[in-house]
Formats: structure tokens, sequence, C-alpha cells
């Protein structure tokens, strides 16, 4: 059971966690928490480099040291975190913004009530001179106000270049919060979002949308056999070797630990199933070489399950139908695929 195997894998890391949080005595924070668990479980080399370095140093991390390595390592691949920062950036830009509208409006005011003590003086001007000096404070009363109008649009400039780039980095955490680390596929989220939208869309107008379901065949047996890291590695291997079998308007996302989907717009069962299968030959064909060692790994196969959204399905229907298929090919003895419609199963089974 892969809950079972997950279960056992992340419990020794969130133990190991707890017991360094204990030994180094700072606060349980869920921050601090996934500080240690990061370094159990070694995702992170850099962060490892770092702490080992100041374990052999003093034996202990300190409390700042600890705000410190999780501000360096960990929280600049927080979306909560980053929206923290865009949010304090964004106001202290709006707060610029209205600092200058605040100056520029005690700008003119001054100036309006110039130009009226001025009006007044040119009315009751008895001489040149008296004409001359006020067309003087005229000109500087107005060099002051072209200042502050120069000032404020230099002012608004800076703050648009600053929101363009904000804007740019919301949208790229936006690209990383619906991607998947691992393969850089979309994630689970990317998946739920795309295939709610595409039902939303083909209802009720007669278009059609297919979903592959994919799971890698055996694949406990494989990390049991080359280690969970060699696992990840192949988990890449078919996320590219799926990403580079589609075309631009398919959609492929990691739909969980070692199963992926597809979501094919207007897209007939029967090319679906081709191009299920066009993924299914392709990694049967990948000689897997462990990178470290160049030791030879065999192959890794997988099964895939097809359905199309039929006018009257949600998500939820057209995924069971997918992950029935996918069940179906893997009682069918693996390495192939099936499609949810049962006589179209018996005649093309594709393996
Ligand atoms: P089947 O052919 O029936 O699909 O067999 P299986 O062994 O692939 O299926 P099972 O559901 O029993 O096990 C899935 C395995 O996938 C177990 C789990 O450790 C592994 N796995 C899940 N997520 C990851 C991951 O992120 N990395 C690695 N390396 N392995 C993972
Ligand atoms: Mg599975
Ligand atoms: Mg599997």
């Amino acid at each position: 059971m892969a809950e079972l195997e997950d279960f056992r894998r992340t419990l020794v890391h969130g133990e190991a966690a707890l017991k360094q949080i204990k030994r180094c005595e700072v606060p349980a924070f869920p921050r601090h928490y996934e500080l240690w668990y990061t370094y159990s479980a070694g995702f992170d080399q850099k962060l490892n480099n770092a702490v080992n370095e100041i374990l052999r140093s003093r034996g202990k991390v300190t409390l700042e040291e600890t705000t410190y390595l999780y501000d360096t390592f960990l929280s600049p691949f927080r979306l909560g975190d980053k929206l923290d920062q865009f949010g304090s950036d964004f106001s202290d830009q709006i707060e610029a913004i209205l600092d200058g509208i605040d100056e520029s409006i005690e700008v003119s005011d001054e100036y309006s009530s110039t130009l009226s003590t001025l009006s007044t003086e040119l009315g009751a001007a008895k001489n040149s001179e008296t004409v001359k000096s006020v067309v003087h404070d005229l000109v500087k009363a107005t060099a002051i106000v072209r200042a502050s109008n120069k000032k404020m649009e230099e002012r608004l400039k800076e703050s648009q270049i600053q929101v363009a780039e904000l804007k740019d980095n919301l949208e790229a955490a936006r690209f990383e919060n619906l991607t998947d680390e691992l393969t850089g596929l979309g994630n689970r989220r990317l998946f739920e979002q795309t295939i709610a939208r595409k039902v939303q869309a083909s209802s009720g107008i007669g278009t059609t949308f297919c979903l592959i379901m994919i799971d890698i065949d055996h694949f406990k047996q494989f990390n049991d056999t080359w280690g969970h890291q060699t696992g990840d590695q192949v988990l890449r291997l078919v996320g590219m070797t799926i990403k580079n079998s589609i075309t631009a308007v398919d959609i492929a996302a990691r739909y969980g630990g070692e199963e992926f989907a597809v979501i094919m717009p207007d897209t007939s069962l029967d090319e679906a199933v081709m191009q299920a299968d066009r993924i299914r030959a392709a990694i049967k064909d990948r000689k897997l070489l462990k990178r470290s060692t160049g030791e030879k790994l065999g192959n890794v196969t997988i099964s895939a399950g097809v359905a199309r959204f039929e006018q009257d399905d949600i998500a939820a229907s057209l995924i069971e139908r997918a992950d029935a298929a996918l069940y179906t090919a893997k009682r069918a003895g693996r390495n192939c695929v099936m499609s949810d419609k049962p006589d179209f199963d018996e005649d093309r089974m594709v393996s």
C-alpha cells in the first residue's frame, strides 16, 4: 500500500524534526517543523550543508539561526510568505503614491492662494515696477508647481515600474503554485482547475475532451530495490516523456505520487487511446541508468486508463471512469492502455 509506505517514510522525518526542535529548544512552530523535516528528508542539499556547518561548530541551532535558515532556504518558495511580501510591497507603493498626492495638493493650494494674492496686487499696481515684481513672483510660484509636478511624475513612473515588477513576480508565484516541483509538470491543483474549467466549457455545447490517467507499474518494488531518490529520478523521466509526447494544447499534470493525468481537448477516444499508447511505448523503451553509478536499472512500464467526457459528466464521474479503466489495465497484466468503453476495450486493447 502506497499510503502505508508514505506513512512510515514521512513519520521518520516527522519524528526526527521534533527531536531536533526539542534538542535546540526552539518553539515548535510549523515553519520550524518544516525546516527540520526538510533537513531530515534531505530535499535541499544547500540547507543541509548550512545546518551541518552550524551543528559542527556549536552542536545546536539557535532560534535566530532557525529563523535565518527558514527565511533563506524555505520562505522564498512558500506562496503564503511571498504573498505577505507582495502585500507589503504593494502597500508601500500605494503609500508612496498617496504621500506624493498629498504633497501635490499642498503645493497646488499654496499656488492658488499665491495667485489670488498676486492678482489683487496686480489690480492695485500703479507702476511698471510693481507689475514686474508681481510677474517675477508669479514665475517663481509657477516654477515651484512645475518642479512639484515633475517630482510627482517621476514618483509615479517609479511606482509604475515597481508595480509591473510585482505583477510579474505574482504571476511567477502563481505559476509555481500550479507546478509540481519534482517533475515540472502541472500539479494536482492545476489538474483540478483545468478539468473543472473543461467540464464547464464542454457541458451543453457538444464539444468533448479526453482524460488519460497514468500509473507507473510496480513502482513500490522499484523504490524498494533502487531507493527512493532513484525512484524520484524515474518520476522525473516519466514526467518528461509524457510532456514530450503530447502537444501544446494538451495539459499534463502529476496527479499524485506515481500517478499522472493528461487532459486532451477536442480529442476523440480513439485518438486519446493512441496517444496514451505512444506514451506507454516511449516509457517502456527507455533504458534506465542509475545516475550516480551508471548501473543498469532495467525498464519501467506504465498502465493507463482513458475516458471521454460525456455531456452528463461532472469532473468526478469522468475521473472515476478513467480510473476504472486504469484499474482494468492493471488487472489485464499492466503495461497496457484501456478505455472506459467495454466494447472498445475488447476490440482495441493495445499493449
Ligand atoms: P501498481 O503496478 O499496482 O501500480 O503497483 P505499485 O507498486 O506502483 O503501486 P502502489 O500503489 O502499491 O505503490 C506506489 C508506490 O509509489 C509506493 C510509493 O512509495 C511510490 N511513490 C509515491 N510517491 C512517490 C514519490 O514522490 N517518490 C518516489 N520515489 N516514490 C513514490
Ligand atoms: Mg498508484
Ligand atoms: Mg503504481
